[in-house]
């Protein structure tokens, strides 16, 4: 007897994603990113990546790529405690700590394995998580894994995650608190020094995902903790060398013993190769330029303020963002993705995010500037914005 495809389903699920305007192909980046970029064989202004510095393209890390590739080869040939660590690896775990100021650092294969790694190494079934509801989903995957009770909190209320905290208080099993420094979606800090204060009080780990807040917020980027004056009071920091860094991985910073502890326990450091010489040599020459040349973030600033404030000139939404992060707030996934679609038409790429990536009816379109736009390419994007938003009535009277 012939059994139907057992993947059969999935065509039915696609159609249902179809149906909602949100099935999504891929655009083909044709040449490297930078502010203008071509995709699909059409050069548009790049507001939709997360190289805020400008970095995946620096002439300084290319070259330290190539010059590691000559050294060294493309792989390290194992995971990092068999035989795959190299000196490299090593120095720039040191740099990154003495650049947060911590005692140890481990660098993970990205920031999404370095979230769900760590949040399920440090915790177990007895366990209790006190989450932001808009955490990234790497941090919601750890939860998961770690197999602890999940207590979520509304969004950036250190109130309501107080609630949580007290309601725990005499429960047996470890807290751990835990916040994105900036909001992904929205662009909005996490309310930090409240929460620290908590996880003093109540005896909880506190630990920030600071992978949109590093080179990006603090003297030189050193993240949120450097931000709000916080050093020594976060058990768990993680960064990413994906976004400001602008090349590939994620690294988590504390004690010494945290990170002793993980090179013992994470999943994903033990169990999957470590990064090619040239993405680490590309990450150490990054940190050269990020305490080097701190002009490139005075200038990402200058360009964020620039085009956020013509932006609610013009009239749209951009919600509750205090950083580079951008939305455009236009409601349902369907007209966000038509408004993406039109954009790109006109020459501006800037990618639409609909649910279940933010809730239902707050779909928009994300936009990031970088420091390596000009004011030119800024301009050129807000006329095409204000002409594309006009003709499909997006904007405030
Ligand atoms: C992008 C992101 C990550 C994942 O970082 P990668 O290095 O791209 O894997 C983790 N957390 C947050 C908040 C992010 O925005």
């Amino acid at each position: 007897m012939s059994q139907p495809a057992p993947l059969a389903y999935l065509r039915a699920q696609l159609d249902e994603i179809r149906a909602a305007g949100s099935f999504q192909r891929l655009r083909e980046l044709e040449g490297p990113c930078q502010p203008i970029s071509r995709y699909d064989g059409r050069e548009v202004i790049n507001l939709a990546s997360n190289n805020y510095l400008g970095l995946a393209n620096h002439p300084k890390l290319k070259e330290a790529a190539i010059a590691a590739t000559r050294e060294f080869g493309v792989g390290s040939g194992a995971v990092r405690t068999i035989s795959g660590t190299m000196a490299m690896h090593t120095e720039l775990e040191r740099r990154i700590a003495a650049f947060k100021n911590v005692e140890a650092c481990v660098v993970f294969q990205s920031g999404f394995t370095a979230n769900a790694g760590t949040v399920s190494a440090v915790l177990g079934k007895d366990d209790h998580i006190i989450s932001d509801e808009l955490n990234h989903a790497s941090i919601i995957d750890g939860c998961r894994l770690s197999r602890a009770k999940i207590h979520v909190f509304r969004h950036a209320d250190a109130a309501d995650a107080e609630a949580k905290l007290a309601a725990l208080d005499g429960v047996p099993g470890r807290k751990l608190l835990i916040t994105d420094g900036v909001f992904s979606m929205d662009g909005d800090i996490g309310p930090l020094p409240a929460l620290v204060e908590l996880a003093g009080r109540y005896g909880a780990i506190m630990m920030v995902d600071d992978a949109h807040a590093s080179g990006v917020l603090g003297r030189n980027g050193r993240g949120t903790v450097d931000h709000f004056g916080l050093h020594g009071r976060v058990d768990i920091q993680v960064g990413t060398l994906s976004k400001s860094i602008g090349v590939l991985g994620g690294y988590v910073c504390g004690s010494r013993d945290l990170i002793d502890y993980l090179h013992h326990r994470a999943r994903p450091f033990l169990f999957s190769t470590s990064h090619p010489p040239a993405v680490t040599a590309a990450c150490l020459a990054a940190f050269d330029l990020l305490e080097q040349e701190p002009e490139r973030i005075a200038a990402l600033w200058e360009n964020t303020r620039y085009f956020q404030a013509a932006l609610n000139r013009l009239g749209f939404h951009t919600g509750r963002t205090e950083t580079p992060i951008t939305p455009i707030l236009v409601g349902d996934a369907r007209t966000a993705h038509a408004f993406s679609a039109a954009l790109f038409e006109n020459g501006l790429l800037a990618t639409g995010i609909g649910f279940p990536t933010v809730p239902e009816g707050k779909a928009r379109i994300r936009t990031i500037v970088t420091a390596t736009h000009t004011r030119a390419h800024l301009d050129r994007a807000l006329e095409i914005l204000a002409r594309t938003g006009r003709s499909m009535d997006l904007l405030r009277p």
